[in-house]
């Protein structure tokens, strides 16, 4: 939709007409909110009671005074990722309706059991990781209707989808962008710039994610196997809320909303001066359950079998040493002692060759 809009601003330029795009006449609507243009709207998504307990999903529609693109950026997938929830609380009143080109539905909370629950990764209902139950079920248990909520009233409405994480509230995490490569070369490629436009200097390649819409598992890979460009960022780490977390992905919105056309920044975007490519990556998981002890930091380089950390039992006994399966960085580590058999431990990536 950008570049048709962009396409006929050209035209209207070569006619030698005012290089104004007609103004937006159509309302806009996600669940029970409409919004006007040159509005902003918040309000919640239902998610009605089922199989068990019900919710609401906060969110926000801000309908530019010009037709554009939808962008859709979500946060709180996980609820303990505070610092991308916070980063949309205070673009709310930054993004203004007069100012904007097309329509952004910030996402505050998506998964608001989780964030009340103060939980990791598991929502405290059902016990689900939300962002492995994509597209979700009309039917299912609360953390896959929530997913079916978001897929069918925010990501099919979209033509961009942002998913922002940080690093769990167990997880010290260095920041950088998943680029999901999907072996569409068009829709790759638009993926590719929006990684580059939020402006974080590490980018993993990501080329593992399942292709069926109907089992997408992940919130940007819903949008993904639906056609639309689609990015997962990480800013922020183990429940912080520092300004410069925060700020962080603040800077990578307005990036995006600069690098389409949307809005015109007074924040300058932070485009990464120069890219660390990460091609490919494993996430270390626990042998057992029992307490870790990490001998990294997130962003060391470690070599193939360096010590990534220690697992005892809860006597403190020695169960195993962690260690690294290949020559590259640390992503992520757990840096608070609890874990269950088969949870993460650290994810380390390979450091592209031409970097
Ligand atoms: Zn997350």
């Amino acid at each position: 939709m950008n570049h048709h809009v962009r396409m006929f601003g050209l035209v209207v330029a070569l006619l030698g007409l005012p290089a104004a795009v007609a103004a937006q006449d159509a309302s806009f609507t996600v669940g029970p909110v409409t919004v006007q243009p040159g509005q902003r709207v918040s309000g919640f998504l239902e998610v009605p009671a089922g199989v068990d307990e019900g919710t609401r999903i906060p969110f926000t529609l801000v309908h530019g005074s010009e037709p554009g693109p939808v962008l859709a950026l979500i946060a709180g997938t996980h609820g303990y990722e505070y610092a991308p929830i916070l980063a949309l609380q205070w673009m709310r009143p930054q993004i203004r309706p007069e100012n904007l080109t097309g329509t952004v539905i910030l996402v505050h909370i998506a998964n608001l059991p989780s964030f009340l629950g103060r939980t990791i990764y598991y929502s405290p209902i059902d016990g689900k990781n939300l962002n492995r139950v994509y597209p979700g079920k009309a039917d299912g248990t609360v953390s896959e209707r929530i997913a079916y909520a978001i897929t069918t009233e925010v990501i099919e409405r979209a033509d961009y989808v942002v998913d922002m994480h940080c690093g769990d509230g167990n997880e010290a995490l260095r920041p950088y962008t998943y680029w999901m490569k999907t072996g569409n070369a068009e829709l790759d490629e638009a993926s590719k710039q929006l990684a580059l436009a939020f402006g974080l200097d590490h980018i993993v390649v990501d080329t593992d994610r399942p292709n069926d819409p109907q089992a997408s598992l992940y919130t940007s890979n819903t949008a993904l196997t639906r056609g639309k460009p689609s990015i997962t960022t990480e800013t922020g780490q183990l429940g912080q809320t520092e300004f410069e977390q925060v700020t962080m992905a603040m800077r990578g919105v307005h990036g995006l909303l600069s690098h389409l056309g949307m809005m015109a920044s007074f924040q300058e975007p932070l485009p990464a001066e120069r890219v660390v490519w990460l091609d490919h990556y494993e996430v270390v998981r626990s042998p057992e359950t029992g307490v870790f002890r990490a001998m990294v930091k997130p962003g060391h380089t470690v070599a193939k079998g360096t010590l990534l950390g220690y697992l005892s039992d809860f006597f403190g006994e020695k169960l195993a040493e962690i260690r690294a399966p290949f020559a590259g960085m640390v992503n992520y580590v757990v840096a608070t002692p609890p874990v269950r058999k088969g949870e993460p431990l650290a994810m380390v990536s390979h450091i592209q060759a031409e970097n």
